[in-house]
């Protein structure tokens, strides 16, 4: 039994679980909007979650620690929030894939298409092109591969995405939901940006610098190394819990699928790739994609460099989950887990674990922003949230 009572101010008033970045916008809104006081908790020994940075003590470099995290949103009021607490640089993200072929641009754009074919198209050209390949029989796409075939046919969407896709997911295409694929654009120029967002960055000291500034008020503690029990609750007022949904109910339902991410480290010096991001869509290769750090801050200069090989596969009890999986019988688990959570009137759960979404940093910034001002609002009218 833990006994927060004895580690927490008698004055704490909410508990946020996950110093990530959606507890940490929860406990800062919190704050400045309503002088609320939290406890942040995070079971890691550092504070940004899966978006955590930190310099490598022999290279320098700044290192991405559980993936690479390019910051992109449409919501000016997220940008302008995130830029008071760092010195976020432009950065566009210029990915490539390495197939039999040769190395390709992606998201697909004209260039991929010319390249790919052998045309010299021109953007009228390409996307009558495309059309002429995409599979018009499908009008509402049920799954991943269907949203390819039709919007891409299926030559890329074999060279360039099943392999990848199995890789990475660890199931057929065919069994995932279609709005996996709708997070990349296609485009018929030669925009070889890989978002469409209209404002991109990344923070010139890392995200962790980010999360520490937004974590730094008097109203807000934090204490690492502490996992959530549930007799804490009884503490505060409120508890806003960031991690697993499952977890939280101890799995008693069945576990969510997740996919985790692991890593084999090169050090070189020089350049290793050429670029931050190359992906490796041939089912052959094991690995899904190498990112290369430093090419993260092209501001910074290292003669050294540190590439880091990705690999994908399913997650075991003791596996960080990374990516949800939201299979059909995922879907059936998440409802039940959802009536569960409805029944914990003092307990909000935020943020990509706890309700089991595939979000950007942008959209769990969003999110938290938008709850805490539903949650104060309600709280001032006595409804409950
Ligand atoms: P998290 O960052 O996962 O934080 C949750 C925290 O809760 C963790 O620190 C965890 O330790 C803690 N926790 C969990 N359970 C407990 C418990 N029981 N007790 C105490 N603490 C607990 N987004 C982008 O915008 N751009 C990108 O380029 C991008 N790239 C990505 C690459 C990879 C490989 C991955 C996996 C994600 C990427 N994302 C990207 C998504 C981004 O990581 C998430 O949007 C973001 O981390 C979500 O923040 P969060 O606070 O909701 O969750
Ligand atoms: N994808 C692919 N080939 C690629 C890049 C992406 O098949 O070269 C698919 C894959 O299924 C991936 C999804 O598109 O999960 C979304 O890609 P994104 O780069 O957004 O993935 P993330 O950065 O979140 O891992």
């Amino acid at each position: 039994m833990t006994n927060l009572s004895q580690v927490s101010d008698s004055e704490q008033r909410v508990l946020i679980v996950g110093a990530g970045f959606s507890g940490a916008v929860l406990a800062r809104q919190l704050a400045e909007l309503a002088n609320i006081k939290s406890l942040v908790i995070d079971s890691r020994e550092h504070i940004a979650g899966n978006c955590h940075t930190e310099r490598d003590a022999e290279t320098g470099i700044m290192i991405h620690r559980y993936g690479p995290h390019i910051f992109h949103t449409n919501r000016a009021d997220v940008w302008d929030y995130v830029n008071r607490f760092g010195d976020f640089r432009p950065f566009v993200n210029r990915v490539k894939a390495t197939i039999d072929q040769g190395v390709f641009s992606l998201p697909v754009n004209l260039h991929t298409i010319n390249q790919f074919f052998g045309t010299n198209l021109s953007p009228a050209e390409a996307r009558e092109f495309i059309e002429q390949k995409a599979d018009t029989s499908i009008t509402e796409p049920a799954n991943f591969e269907e949203q390819a075939l039709k919007f891409i046919g299926r030559e890329l969407y074999e060279a360039f995405f099943q392999g990848y896709t199995k890789k990475q997911w660890g199931c057929d295409p065919r069994e995932l939901p279609a709005a996996i694929l709708s997070r990349l654009p296609v485009r018929f120029s030669y925009d070889d940006n890989y978002y469409n967002s209209s404002f991109q960055g990344i923070p010139a000291e890392g995200y962790t610098e980010v999360v520490a500034k937004i974590l730094s008020h008097p109203n807000i503690e934090v204490r690492l190394n502490t996992r959530y029990e549930h007799d804490m609750a009884k503490s505060f007022d409120h508890v806003f819990y960031t991690g697993p949904l499952d977890g939280y109910f101890d799995h008693r339902l069945g576990r969510l699928s997740y996919r985790t991410v692991f890593w084999e480290e090169k050090r070189a010096t020089g350049d290793f790739q050429g670029v931050a991001v190359m992906n490796y869509p041939n089912p052959e290769v094991p690995y899904t994609r190498i990112h290369e750090h430093k090419h993260f801050t092209p501001w910074e200069k290292h003669e050294a460099t540190q590439a880091f090989v990705e690999y994908s596969k399913e997650t075991g009890p003791d596996d960080i989950p990374y990516y949800p999986k939201r299979l059909p019988a995922d879907k059936e688990l998440l409802a039940a887990y959802i009536e569960l959570a409805k029944a914990e009137h003092k307990v909000s759960f935020l943020g990509r674990l706890a309700t089991y979404r595939y979000l950007d940093m942008h959209q769990v910034i969003g999110e938290a922003m938008d709850f805490v001002e539903r949650w104060l609002s309600a709280k001032e009218n006595g409804e409950a949230l």
